[in-house]
């Protein structure tokens, strides 16, 4: 069970309490009873059932019913223990088999009339497992070591660790008692103070250890200096800047100016919902470097992504003095050589690619920032290759600024945990003049009428996009009806004026780029595809998008697939088709989707549902482990340890302030534990 230290045992908390002094009746048992004592006679005991199958079954009676008790391990002791016609007390874990409450494996002991001295109103109900259990190390066993280490400990054991101040802004109660009051409970209320102090520590802790880094960070890492707003900005900015930036957007490059100038290293989070328009805010930020004499790249997670990218770029650029390159993983080998030589000699100012750019033999001349596009998840590992291209300085390489750009937001709560370390910038604000997009839900039955409404678009002059699952677990069949699925679309429009592009993960890159690009201009109009075209993909003209088997893709992932239409002035509408047997969380998902188009409170509607190990990229923070605070259920007080925290450090970065000591000790102590990065 991951215990090694008392410290372990002391943190293995009780996953409930139960009152011991209490007795009940047999008859209260219903499905909702998890743990009960009750009291009676012993009627009957028997061993039944053959081998493998073999067991002691007795039963017990009170005045309101019979209770079955089972045992399937050490039958032949306990039966010669126990008496029929005896009285006994009996605890234990209720179940139903065959309609009827039973007991498997009571704890039972002979019964005089009273509840025996010492056992406790509130006692704890420890976890343990199969293997312990059968070994004598029940949950009963590992609350009788907690009690007895807690009885051995003395205050200054579990010395305060929080400053005083803390304490007593929150009333927070001090850690020794929380220790011994989140055990063994003296009242409820004891309990839920002594809970929320430990929770608390928790939260505040790790959000702590994160603004160290951060501060550590910003005082120690080099970083190369965009002093200026120079020529390739500004005559971008009034010359080729296709629309006004939001408000949103102005914000996140005056941040972005900030941290370049500033000679520390930027490594900045963008959040920012689906069809924000990053693009073109990491387009500026690019032009800076390149003004700055430094060279630039975007990585995209795609190779539709990165060439849509380049493309766009392009055209934007056209005219101005700027030597903009394309590196994918299919790049043929002289058009690679060529991209690489001019990337190395610092002839190339932009470098848009994929992941291939984070290879090894990509080497730049003078790396000042790396954008990566389009995705959270971005590992330690990647982040080391892109340091080693950066710039030479006086004193070795100076890596280079780097901005994340997120597909879709991320809960904040979720933000503030993983990604605490990073500045975090946000862009919650939507390009004026987009219509919501009108999202519906319609079952299968009715794909027909739907059809008929592709139609209706398609006539004036629309595009739509119509996505099928591909599902690793279920690839082939998958796959299967994608083709079926293809295939009946172009029954469903005959006419020789109707074009179809198909684009999936299997064909050959080739194929795909052709198919792609064809929907791009124009030349086909409807797509049908897998979520290959899931994050990115740009075709303002696309206004209606049908997602078969909607039930089958997570809510971000609708969220982000249905960001594919709505980029545009016109009206857009998104049509989740699904079969009629929904579960909940399936109906709760697609319910949400047709209720907002909120990034942002979808995300946090998914983090809900789904709990915050499944959302992507977190499972391995490492971040989130957190024993007994959640980040769903005690939002507020993670946000209240996130203010304390700050406070703390600005006040105090290094935590020498008398008040602060406690706190300091015991993040020295406890720096084993966690590992930290220097590259998080
Ligand atoms: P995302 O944030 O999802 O990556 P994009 O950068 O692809 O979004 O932008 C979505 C669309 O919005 C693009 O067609 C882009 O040209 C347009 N756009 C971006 N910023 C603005 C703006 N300030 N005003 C109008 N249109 C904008
Ligand atoms: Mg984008």
């Amino acid at each position: 069970m991951n215990i090694f230290t008392f410290q372990d045992l002391l943190e293995l908390y009780p996953y409930r309490h139960v009152d011991r002094t209490k007795i009940s009746r047999i008859r209260e048992i219903d499905q909702q009873t998890e743990y009960i004592q009750v009291a009676g006679r012993l009627i009957s005991k028997d061993i039944v059932g053959d081998k493998r199958a073999r067991r002691l079954v007795a039963q017990l009676r009170d005045v309101s019913g019979t209770l079955e008790l089972v045992w399937f391990q050490g039958i032949h002791g306990v039966q010669k223990l126990l008496q029929v016609g005896q009285e006994y007390l009996v605890f234990g874990r209720t179940g139903f088999y065959l309609g009827s409450p039973q007991i498997t494996h009571p704890e039972i002991e002979p019964y005089a009339g009273a509840t025996p001295e010492g056992r406790n109103f509130l006692e704890p109900v420890y976890p343990s497992t199969e293997k312990l259990k059968q070994r004598g190390m029940g949950g009963r066993q590992i609350g009788k070591l907690t009690q007895t280490l807690l009885g051995m400990l003395k205050e200054r054991d579990l010395p305060e660790n929080l400053p005083p101040q803390i304490l007593q802004a929150l009333s927070l109660m001090p850690r020794y008692a929380a220790f011994r009051q989140i055990h063994f409970p003296a009242q409820p209320a004891e309990y839920a103070k002594a809970l929320s102090r430990l929770k608390f520590e928790e939260l505040f802790l790790a959000q702590l250890r994160m603004g160290l880094i951060k501060s550590q960070r910003h005082r120690s890492s080099q970083g190369v200096v965009f002093g200026q707003v120079g020529e390739l900005f500004n005559r971008f900015y009034s010359r080729h800047l296709p629309f006004e930036l939001t408000g949103a957007q102005k914000r996140v490059l005056k941040e972005i100016r900030r941290d370049t100038g500033s000679g520390r290293q930027m490594n900045r989070l963008l959040q920012g919902d689906v069809g924000s328009g990053k693009t073109i805010v990491a387009l500026l930020a690019m032009l800076l470097a390149v003004d700055n004499g430094f060279q630039a790249c975007i990585v995209a997670p795609t190779e539709i992504l990165a060439r849509q990218h380049f493309l766009a770029i392009s055209e934007l650029v056209k005219g101005m003095p700027l030597e903009v390159g394309l590196l994918t993983g299919s790049s043929r080998s002289r058009e690679r050589k060529k991209t690489l030589g001019s990337a190395a000699s610092g002839e190339l100012h932009i470098l848009v690619g994929t992941h291939a750019i984070l290879e090894d033999p990509v080497l730049f001349h003078r790396l000042g920032l790396a954008i990566i596009d389009e995705q959270h998840r971005f590992g330690v590992a990647q982040r080391a290759s892109l340091w080693k291209k950066g710039a030479q300085g006086l004193s070795g390489i100076i890596p280079p600024h780097v901005l994340v750009m997120t597909a879709t937001p991320i809960p904040r709560t979720l933000a503030m945990t993983a990604y605490g370390d990073l500045d975090y910038s946000v862009m919650d604000e939507l390009p004026p003049g987009r219509q919501p997009i009108g999202t519906v839900h319609r079952y299968e039955d009715k794909r027909p009428q739907v059809m008929d409404f592709i139609r209706h678009e398609l006539s004036k002059g629309r595009q739509a996009y119509i996505i099928f699952p591909l599902i690793e677990e279920s690839e082939t069949l998958d796959y299967e009806n994608l083709i079926k699925g293809y295939e009946n679309v172009k029954a469903w429009f005959p006419e020789p004026k109707y074009w179809i592009s198909r684009v999936d993960g299997r064909q050959p890159a080739g194929e795909r780029e052709t198919n792609m690009s064809r929907f791009l201009s124009g030349d086909t109009q409807i797509m049908v595809a897998t979520t290959v075209i899931e994050v990115g993909v740009n075709v303002p003209n696309a206004s209606v998008m049908v997602v078969e088997s909607a039930e089958k893709f997570g809510l971000s992932q609708l969220h982000q697939l249905r960001g594919r239409v709505g980029r545009g002035a016109e009206k857009s509408f998104c049509i989740l088709l699904t079969g009629r047997k929904l579960n909940k969380d399936a109906r709760e998902r697609i319910n949400t989707l047709c209720a907002t188009n909120d990034g942002f409170k979808i995300a946090e509607k998914d983090l809900e549902i789904r709990g915050p190990g499944d959302i992507e990229g977190t499972r391995q923070s490492g971040m989130l482990n957190f024993k007994l605070a959640s980040i769903v259920q005690d939002r507020a007080l993670l946000e209240r340890a996130r203010d304390m925290a700050e406070s703390i450090l600005d006040k105090d970065p290094e935590l020498r302030a008398e008040d602060n000591k406690g706190l300091r000790t015991f993040l020295m102590l406890q720096k084993g534990k966690t590992q930290w990065s220097k590259i998080s």
